[in-house]
């Protein structure tokens, strides 16, 4: 479902050129959880702005589906990623002004959607707080927003960047449990990507990335759901 292709990606500020990502070659089946592992500045946003359509490589290619994106001019880009991609980052980004339910009708996609904003509500364990502000939610209930927004556009591809980077084990285990039951329920492929090696044991492939270059690459075959994580 996601195919890269020897990826090239440089930063240019002024005269300084920074190789950002190198030959990367990445592939990840229809419905199936990805993790891409790699440390800090190592180029995981990098990769995942450039699957996601937020950003351009300078040569590769990105297949999703049976589109190559690195293709798409930026008119095609751009409903590509309205169309197709929910992201999710680790500050949550919801809009402040707007209650949980708000938050989520915005980024609904009703024409197509199997569920309802309620049924999604449900869905994250947020029925009680939808008439709350996002300021009167703990961060754990915050990302459960984030991710009934994105779900809400009933994407097939849910792109998480450090999805549990600002919360507690037992709450990040939470998260990664939603995250699984909607690839299940709903099919959706999701990438996650982490600094975190315990979070690679609910994938079904993971990838390690160090200084912008793949190093390792397997089929997890001791797959366990989140709740058995040992963090
Ligand atoms: P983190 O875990 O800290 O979020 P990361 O793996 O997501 O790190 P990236 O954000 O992809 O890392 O950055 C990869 C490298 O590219 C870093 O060295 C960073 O300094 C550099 N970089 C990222 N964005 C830019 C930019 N807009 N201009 C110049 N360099 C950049
Ligand atoms: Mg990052």
């Amino acid at each position: 479902f996601i195919e890269i292709n020897q990826l090239n990606k440089t930063y240019r500020t002024g005269d300084v050129v920074f190789q950002a990502l190198t030959d990367v070659d990445f592939a990840l089946e229809r419905k199936e959880i990805g993790v891409i592992l790699g440390p800090s500045g190592s180029g995981k946003s990098t990769l995942l702005n450039v699957i996601g359509g937020v950003d351009r490589a300078d040569s590769g290619t990105v297949k999703i589906g049976s589109k190559f994106i690195t293709d798409m001019n930026d008119k095609k880009l751009t409903l590509y990623r309205r169309a197709s991609v929910g992201f999710i980052f680790q500050f949550y980004n919801l809009i402040p002004n707007l209650t949980v339910e708000e938050n989520v009708e915005v980024a609904t996609n009703i024409s197509a959607h199997p569920m309802k904003v309620d049924d999604i509500l449900h869905a994250v364990g947020l029925t009680d707080k939808k008439k709350r502000f996002p300021s009167e939610l703990s961060g754990g209930q915050q990302q459960r927003v984030s991710i009934a927004r994105a779900v809400a556009k009933n994407p097939e591809l849910l792109l998480c960047d450090e999805p549990t980077g600002a919360l507690d084990y037992k709450t990040s285990k939470d998260i990664l449990a939603l995250l699984e039951k909607i690839n299940k329920t709903l099919g959706t492929t999701v990438l996650i990507i982490t600094h975190n090696n315990a979070i690679s044991g609910i994938a079904d492939r993971v990838v390690r990335i160090r200084s912008g270059e793949i190093t390792e690459s397997w089929i997890n075959k001791e797959k366990i759901p989140a709740e058995r994580i040992e963090w």
